[in-house]
């Protein structure tokens, strides 16, 4: 630390000499001296002293004016007054004028060099109090001046994920940009893909017109610059740099706007006039600005994405042939196209948002999408049918889509209506056929072979008059004739269908296991039909088992209801054919050569269980086996 400077003022030279060269300097003080108050202020003006330390009276200017001039000037040096006498008056001025300390004379040297220490100490003091405030004001105004750009910041964040109003948010970006940095203008711009230039998407105080009409080309410019590399680019007017803005700036910055990792334009702001300088800090605060910009077009990308896939969504469903339905959680309708409206006769205005209780009064449709069922024919009061699917939705609840299906209920009536009539009228020559084969044995010898083709003929024929059969059943069954139900003993109907089957299932020797609890509840049932449910069934399982095999064919109370299962260790049916081994004639690819068969049989079984109330479905595996179980409602008295 440099020697603290002291001036001494003093009209007597032996007290300088006494002061500056035997007290002060051989204690480490650097000295200088003056033989009058004039010449002190003159030489505290040059000097700048660290402490006066004056005399009371001097013959131009006491130590008390020198003390007072000081003080006018603004110069805040401590000031050791030396008097020859003290009193209280003394005192009261040189505390009044803001001396900092006080000696009578005669003093010791001990005295004073306390009294010099003292006084450099509280100024050394008070220096750096001053020092402090001043630094903390210094700090104070920065972490104000922090706290605004993050409000500002925070503003335009706000902004970003608030509002979906692209040039709104890019116009509060660059004003924040100018208001931030301070600088006179600042613009956005962006890529136009299709020129290669950089046109202005948002402005601060650049005349409209040209903002409208500025365009950059991309190759050549320091803005294209920025958007090629990615790197921000800070100029003033010490940079030797041709700056390339079409216009005349004395500094600028600009930031890179990357969405996705893909630099799409800058943001910048520039002084054309002020030499205001641009700074790193400036550039940060740029940069942030930039960043919630990016994000905001990606908002606007996105939703626009959104807006343009959901009108398509929307133009789809509403035009769609097939009604579309779609209900919550809660069963409020979410969804409904047109067709759906028009079929259920309701406005789409009252009915989004609305139970759909209160909205749908067509009962199939209502427990589809309540119920369990899946799948479900919907007839409506003109008339009209509706294939319909309920599929649950995650997140959603379920959706309802139906197709008409009139007119193929009309084709399908009229096609049973023909098979029916042509089944009928094949009976009479077939049985004419079957006849007349019986009576060629008798009307003479027939040879070997002649026997084994009356054989085949005979086999044909009653293969064709199952076929026949069957499809008259169907036909009666889809017609809904045997309408005719009673309580029905499902044990009973399994042991006739046992009975019924035994000679195929001997011929095999296989087994057939009957499990029924005496007590099963009855079901309300048409026993013909209900038996020959049971036994095409039991006539499958016995057929597609092989040799030495065996059969199961047990019933148990669950509930309200009764479950049947038939149960083989046969062939079984390949995934793949599952969905559709309850259609008409349809045969799992594995029986198809091997085993003879209409493929009917379990189009009447499922016929049959629906006419019930009932369900049907299958388990099985191939080459293990398969368990066909049919459900159907207890009886209930008050049904009969
Ligand atoms: P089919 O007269 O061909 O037996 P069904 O309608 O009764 O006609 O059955 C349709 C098809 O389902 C059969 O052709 C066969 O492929 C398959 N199937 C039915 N029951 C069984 C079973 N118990 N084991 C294996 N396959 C079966």
């Amino acid at each position: 630390m440099p020697a603290e400077k002291i001036l001494v003022v003093d009209d007597s030279a032996d007290m300088r000499d006494l002061v500056a060269t035997y007290v002060l300097r051989p204690n480490g003080y650097e000295t200088l001296t003056a033989n009058d108050g004039r010449r002190g202020l003159e030489l505290a003006r040059e000097q700048f002293p660290d402490l006066i330390i004056a005399d009371m009276k001097m013959p131009q200017m006491s130590g008390l004016d020198l003390t007072r001039a000081l003080q006018d000037e603004g110069r805040d040096i401590p000031v050791i007054l030396i008097t020859a006498e003290g009193s209280e008056e003394l005192a009261r001025q040189a505390l009044r004028t803001g001396i900092a300390d006080y000696l009578i004379k005669p003093f010791d040297p001990d005295e004073l060099l306390k009294a010099v220490r003292r006084t450099l100490a509280l100024a050394h003091a008070k220096r750096e109090n001053v020092r402090m405030q001043a630094e903390l004001a210094a700090a104070n105004a920065s972490l104000t001046l922090r706290l605004k750009e993050l409000e500002t910041l925070a503003g335009v964040g706000r902004n970003v994920t608030s509002s979906l109003e692209l040039d709104q948010v890019l116009a509060k970006v660059v004003e924040a940009a100018v208001n931030l940095t301070g600088a006179e203008e600042g613009a956005l711009l962006l890529l136009d893909e299709q020129t290669d230039e950089l046109v202005m998407r948002a402005t601060k105080n650049f005349d409209e017109s040209f903002a409208r009409t500025f365009r950059l080309p991309s190759e050549d410019s320091l803005a294209g610059q920025v958007l090629r590399t990615g790197v921000p680019v800070m100029v003033d007017e010490s940079t030797p740099q041709k700056i390339k803005t079409q216009y005349f700036v004395r500094s600028l910055v600009y930031v890179p706007l990357a969405v996705r990792g893909r630099v799409i334009g800058v943001l910048g702001v520039d002084n054309r006039h002020t030499k205001r300088l641009i700074t790193e800090h400036d550039q940060q605060l740029l940069q942030a600005l930039s960043d919630y910009a990016a994000i905001a077009i990606e908002n606007a990308h996105l939703y626009t994405r959104s807006e343009t896939e959901r009108t398509q969504l929307d133009t789809v469903l509403h035009e769609i042939e097939d009604g579309v339905m779609a209900v919550d959680d809660e069963q409020r309708i979410v969804l409904i196209n047109r067709t759906a409206c028009e079929a259920f006769g309701v406005n789409p205005a009252d009915a989004v948002g609305h139970p759909l209780v209160t909205v749908i009064h067509n009962a199939e449709a209502r427990e589809l999408l309540s119920g369990t069922g899946r799948k479900g024919e919907i007839t409506l009061e003109d008339g009209r049918v509706f294939n319909a699917h309920v599929t649950p939705i995650t997140k959603v609840g379920h959706a309802l889509v139906m197709q008409d299906i009139t007119q193929l209920k009309r084709i399908d009536r009229i096609k049973s209506e023909f098979v029916s009539t042509v089944s009928h009228d094949l009976r009479s020559p077939l049985t004419a056929i079957l006849g007349y084969v019986e009576l060629l044995s008798r009307v003479g010898p027939v040879n070997e072979q002649q026997a084994e083709f009356i054989k085949r003929v005979r086999q044909s024929v009653h293969s064709i008059t199952s076929l026949i059969g069957d499809l008259l059943d169907l036909g009666r069954l889809e017609a809904g004739l045997d309408a005719r139900k009673e309580a029905t003993l499902l044990p009973l109907i399994m042991r006739y269908a046992v009975d019924g089957l035994r000679q195929q299932s001997d011929a095999k020797h296989q087994t057939i296991l009957l499990e029924a609890p005496a007590d099963l509840p009855s079901v309300l049932a048409n026993p013909l039909r209900l038996r020959q449910m049971v036994t095409n069934l039991l006539d499958n399982a016995v057929k597609y088992t092989p040799e030495g095999g065996a059969v199961r064919l047990a019933a148990r109370a669950e509930g309200d209801q009764v479950v049947l299962t038939v149960s083989d260790g046969g062939i079984g049916i390949p995934a793949a054919d599952q969905p559709y081994i309850f259609d008409k004639f349809y045969r799992a690819s594995n029986a198809r050569s091997d085993f003879m068969g209409t493929g009917l049989g379990l189009s009447i079984v499922r016929s049959i269980v629906e006419n019930h109330g009932g369900r049907v479905w299958l388990e099985s595996k191939p080459n293990e086996g398969t368990t066909f179980t049919v459900v159907l409602p207890k009886y209930k008295k008050e049904e009969a």
